[in-house]
């Protein structure tokens, strides 16, 4: 496979086949994240996915998902997306799922329709960083899109068919806005209504400009308990149809795995014995992104 600079994907696509189809993000500008700094965003060519997918097909033969990767498979027009998708379907019949990152501003560029043709050639899930349902959350870490956008375009996604995953981040208002953060975080979710919601806790990335705030003092990060007071507040705020509410990726102080509406009132009591000290919390170095 021909791979390019880092290669990230979502925990619960660990076992898929990455075919790489861009590099980078076009975005790049959010100032906690320092995942494609220094990358040029970039489709890759045409031939190059094409090989990888015949190099899948005889070597990925035991995989059944496929996630596309770097940060921005949405940004590819759609009839150079479909070809691939239809090469996939073609030489990897046994794939039965695709996944890909997407945000608000990529899907902006695909209409209904398109996202419901991608759907029927076997594009099943898209994951999205919603950070905060907070405006001026977004505003601050330079997501260059606010909430009501960001529904909108989530909304397409469950229309087309295709399940939604969504990252949201504890800390990421610090603890001025940390209340806010949480409810309007919990209100936007319950309006998008995602198949998954997964919670990290902010983890500040040396040369990103969100860590050169905290360096000079204009940007606190909170502790452990405030953290967890947050996702207290999100989960209480967040009313899903069928859900599952995840605050347990590796940067998480307590590990949360909730189905809602029914496994609600049980996470909030962990959370709760937690703040009471009733329950450890994973101590600092055991936290990774
Ligand atoms: S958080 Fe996502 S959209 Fe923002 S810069 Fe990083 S990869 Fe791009």
């Amino acid at each position: 496979m021909h791979y390019e600079g880092n290669i990230i994907r979502p925990p619960s696509e660990a076992d898929s086949i990455l075919l790489q189809v861009t590099v980078g993000c076009s975005h790049n500008h959010c100032t906690f994240c320092g995942t494609y700094k220094g990358e040029r965003f970039r489709v890759k060519d045409e031939p190059t996915i094409m090989a990888d997918i015949a190099y899948a097909a005889k070597h990925c033969q035991s995989q059944t998902r496929l996630f596309l990767c770097d940060g921005d498979a949405m940004t590819i027009p759609q009839d150079r997306l479909l070809r691939i998708l239809v090469e996939i379907n073609h030489q990897l019949p046994w794939v039965t799922r695709i996944g890909t990152y997407a945000n608000a501003k990529n899907l902006q560029s695909k209409s209904q329709v398109d996202l419901e043709a991608l759907n029927t050639h076997g594009l099943g899930i898209v994951y999205l960083g919603l950070e905060s349902g907070d405006d001026e959350t977004l505003l601050m870490v330079d997501k260059r899109v606010d909430s009501a956008a960001i529904i909108e375009q989530c909304l397409k996604v469950r229309q087309a068919g295709i399940k939604l995953s969504i990252t949201v981040i504890l800390g990421l208002a610090g603890p001025e806005r940390s209340h806010i953060h949480a409810q309007r975080t919990g209100a936007v979710l319950s309006v998008i209504d995602p198949e998954y919601v997964g919670a990290l806790s902010l983890m500040l990335i040396p040369g990103t400009p969100m860590y050169a705030d905290w360096k000079q003092g204009t940007f606190s990060l909170q502790g452990p308990k405030e953290m967890l007071a947050e996702l207290r507040t999100m989960i209480a705020h967040t009313y899903l149809s069928g859900g599952l509410f995840t605050a347990n990726h590796a940067s998480n102080y307590l590990p949360i795995k909730a189905h809602l509406p029914g496994e609600k009132e049980t996470a909030l009591k962990l959370i709760d014995m937690a703040l009471q000290d009733d329950l450890p919390l994973k101590p600092e170095w055991l936290r990774a992104l």
